[in-house]
C-alpha cells in the first residue's frame, strides 16, 4: 500500500532535474497479480512484498522471506501486526515434503481466569490492559528461523529496522485507519504521540516515519528474544500493560492488565500436528488448534464433500455447520479436549451433509456429535452453552511467499483488532495486542474458549496450504476475524469446485456465513446472487468488505502465480523473483 520515500523518479543536482542513473532499477510498481519463476510473495503492501522479495533474491528461503516481510508489516501495517502481536504459520518443508505449523498465538497471563472479562463490555475490553496477551510474533519468527529458515534473526529484521527509519509514504488506508482509531488513540499519551502528531492523522502522502521502532527492532536483532522475553523490553512492556499512559483528562476507562514478566519468561511457540482433509482429490492442510482456521475450513470442506452438487447455497450452509461445532467444540488443546480427528472424519462430514437440502438451514444449527457413531443422518445434539461471536473487523494481515527449492509459507500475523489495545509501548513504537478478547467473555458454562491462565484464545486465523499428488499446489489465506475462515473456503470452493482463475477466486464478492441468522454480504455479492439464494431462506447483511487476501498457484514447468487483493483494502502487492 506504500512505497518507501526516496524512489524519486528524477534528482535535483544543483538545481537541474536530472534522470535518475542508467543502472537504477526499475521502479517495483504494485500490482496484484504476478507470474513467473524462482520464488514469490504476495502481501497487502508494496515494501513490505519487496522487502520478501529482496530476501529471496539474495539467497534466503520462503520461512526467511515471511518473516522478514511480517517484520516490515509491523511497520506500513502497524495496526494489523507487529512484534507485540502473534501469529500462525503453515509451511510446506521441501526437504521433508511435510507441512508443519508453528504456533505463536499469544497466550493468557497466569493471572487470567474464566470470569476475568465477565461484565465488562466488549468495546471496553478491546482499549485496555486487560486484553493484551503474552506477544508471541518474536518467539515464533525466532523458531521459524532456527528450524526452517537460512537468515538469523538479526538479519531478517534489518530491513524492516531500515523501513522504520526512512519510512513510508501515507496512502488511504493508513490513513483511514488511523482515523477510525483516533478517538481511543488520542486518549492514550504515547499512541497519541506517534500516530497523530499533530493531534490528527497523519495525511495521504506525507512520510511516515517510526524511529522508536526502528530502535526497537535494532536492539531486538542484537540483544534476541529474550529482551523480550523476560529482559528489558518485556519489563516495558508489562509496566504499560499494567499502567497504561492514559491521557489526563481522558474519561475512558482503560483497565489494567495481569501480564507479569514470569508470564513472558514462560511462553513458547509451538509446533502442532497441521490439519489435513482430503477434498476434491485435494490435500488439504490447515493450521490446528487453539485455531479454529484449520479444522473449520476443514468440516466445512469434508461435509461439501459429501453435499451432492455443490452451489452457492450448499457452501453457506457448510460453512453454518462447520461454524456450530467450531464454536462448541475447538478451544486451546491444552486445556480442552478438542475432538478434532472426529470434526475432521468422513463419517462425521457425511452426518453433517446430509442435513443440507435444497432450502436453508433454520438458524441456528446445533453442533453435531463428533463421537465417532456415526449414523446415516445424524439428530443434531443440544447445543452446549457457547455465546454468539462478536463483530468482526478487517483486522490482521497474511502473507504468502515461495523459493526456488519449492518451499513454502503461509502467514497470519495480527495484534487483533485494527490498531490491537490501542496502546503503544512508550519510547517503543510498537502497539501491544489486544489478542484476549478472542476468548469467550462469559458467563458461559461449557463454553471451550473462556480464558484459563497460561491459555491461547481461539483464533480463526487459516493460513492453508494444498497438496495435489503430494505436492504444493496452492497457498492461500486471508485477515478478517472470523471471516478469515469463510474467505478462505470460498477461494478454495471458488478456485476448484467452480472453476475460476485464483485471482478471479479471490476477486469474487465474498459471503461470510458463521452460523447467524443472516449471512454478511459484500454488495456484489447480494447484487449477484441474491435472489437466487433468498428465494431458497437465505437472507443477508450488507457489509462493505470482507478480509484481504493473499495466494499462490503453482502452475507447470516451475511457474509461480502469486496473487492479492486488487482492491480491498487498498489492494496487494504480488511479486515474482524472475518474470
Ligand atoms: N484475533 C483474530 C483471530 O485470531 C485475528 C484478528 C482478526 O482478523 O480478527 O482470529
Amino acid at each position: 500500500m506504500r512505497r518507501v520515500t526516496g524512489a524519486a523518479l528524477g534528482i535535483v543536482v544543483m538545481g537541474a532535474l536530472v534522470a535518475p542513473p542508467a543502472q537504477a532499477r526499475p521502479q517495483v510498481e504494485k500490482k496484484p497479480v504476478a507470474e513467473g519463476y524462482g520464488g514469490a510473495v504476495a502481501t497487502v503492501d508494496l515494501d513490505a512484498s519487496k522487502i520478501a522479495l529482496d530476501v529471496l533474491k539474495h539467497g534466503g528461503n520462503a520461512m526467511d522471506a515471511v518473516v522478514a516481510g511480517a517484520a516490515a508489516l509491523g511497520v506500513t501495517e502497524p495496526y494489523s501486526a507487529g512484534l507485540a502481536g502473534g501469529g500462525f504459520i503453515v509451511y510446506y518443508d521441501a526437504r521433508s515434503r511435510r507441512v508443519i505449523n508453528i504456533d505463536g498465538r499469544e497466550t493468557a497471563p497466569a493471572k487470567m481466569t474464566p470470569s476475568t472479562f465477565e461484565g465488562i463490555p466488549f468495546d471496553q475490553a478491546v482499549t485496555s490492559g486487560l486484553s493484551v496477551g503474552v506477544p508471541g510474533s518474536v518467539a515464533q519468527w525466532d523458531l521459524a528461523l532456527r528450524r526452517h529458515g537460512t537468515l538469523s534473526l538479526k538479519k531478517a529484521l534489518k530491513p524492516a529496522a531500515d523501513l522504520a527509519r526512512k519510512g513510508f509514504v501515507v496512502d488511504q488506508t493508513f490513513y483511514d485507519q488511523t482515523a477510525a482509531n483516533a478517538a481511543r488513540f488520542a486518549d492514550i499519551t504515547s499512541t497519541a504521540a506517534l500516530y497523530l502528531p499533530n493531534g490528527a492523522p497523519p495525511p495521504v502522502g506525507s512520510t511516515f516515519r517510526n524511529p522508536d521502532l526502528a530502535r526497537t527492532y535494532q536492539e531486538l536483532a542484537d540483544k534476541g528474544p529474550s529482551w523480550l522475553y523476560g529482559g528489558k523490553l518485556g519489563q516495558e512492556i508489562v509496566a504499560t500493560v499494567k499502567a497504561p499512559p492514559v491521557t489526563p483528562g481522558s474519561t475512558r476507562n482503560v483497565r489494567a492488565g495481569l501480564m507479569e514478566v514470569s508470564d513472558l519468561r514462560a511462553y513458547k511457540a509451538l509446533t502442532p500436528e497441521p490439519t489435513k482433509v482430503r477434498w476434491n482429490n485435494l490435500d488439504v492442510y490447515g493450521m490446528a488448534p487453539p485455531s479454529s482456521g484449520g479444522s473449520t475450513v476443514g468440516e466445512a470442506l469434508n461435509i461439501l464433500e459429501y453435499a451432492g452438487p455443490v452451489g452457492l447455497s450448499e457452501y453457506l450452509d457448510a460453512s453454518r455447520l462447520a461454524f456450530a461445532d467450531r464454536n462448541a467444540y475447538v478451544g486451546d488443546p491444552a486445556f480442552v479436549q478438542v475432538p478434532l480427528r472426529e470434526l475432521l472424519s468422513e463419517g462425521f462430514a457425511k452426518e453433517r451433509a446430509c442435513l443440507i437440502g435444497d432450502t436453508a438451514l433454520p438458524h441456528p444449527a446445533a453442533p453435531g456429535q463428533p463421537d465417532g457413531a456415526y449414523g446415516p443422518c445424524a439428530t443434531p445434539a443440544p447445543a452446549p452453552g457457547t455465546k454468539e461471536q462478536q463483530p468482526e473487523g478487517p483486522e490482521t494481515t497474511h502473507l504468502v511467499a515461495s523459493d526456488r527449492w519449492g518451499n513454502v509459507a503461509a502467514y497470519n500475523i495480527t495484534i487483533e483488532q485494527t490498531g490491537g489495545a490501542g496502546i503503544v509501548v512508550p519510547g517503543r513504537g510498537v502497539l501491544l495486542n489486544n489478542e484476549m478478547t478472542d476468548f469467550t467473555f462469559g458467563p458461559a458454562p461449557g463454553d471451550p474458549n473462556l480464558p484459563a491462565p497460561g491459555k491461547r484464545p481461539r483464533s480463526s486465523m487459516a493460513p492453508t496450504i494444498v497438496l495435489k499428488d503430494g505436492r504444493p499446489l496452492l497457498a492461500v489465506g486471508s485477515p478478517g476475524g472470523a471471516t478469515i475462515i469463510t474467505t478462505v473456503l470460498q477461494i478454495l470452493v471458488n478456485r476448484f469446485t467452480f472453476g475460476m482463475s485464483l485471482p478471479d477466486a479471490l476477486a469474487a464478492p465474498r459471503a461470510s456465513q458463521r452460523n447467524t441468522a443472516a449471512t454478511q454480504a459484500e454488495q456484489a455479492f447480494i447484487d449477484r446472487y441474491g435472489p437466487e439464494l433468498t428465494a431458497k431462506g437465505h437472507t443477508f447483511t450488507p457489509t462493505p468488505e470482507i478480509g484481504a487476501a493473499t495466494a499462490l498457484e503453482f502452475l507447470r514447468h516451475g511457474k509461480v502465480q502469486a496473487v492479492a487483493e486488487p482492491a480491498r483494502r487498498g489492494g496487494g502487492s504480488a511479486l515474482v523473483v524472475k518474470d
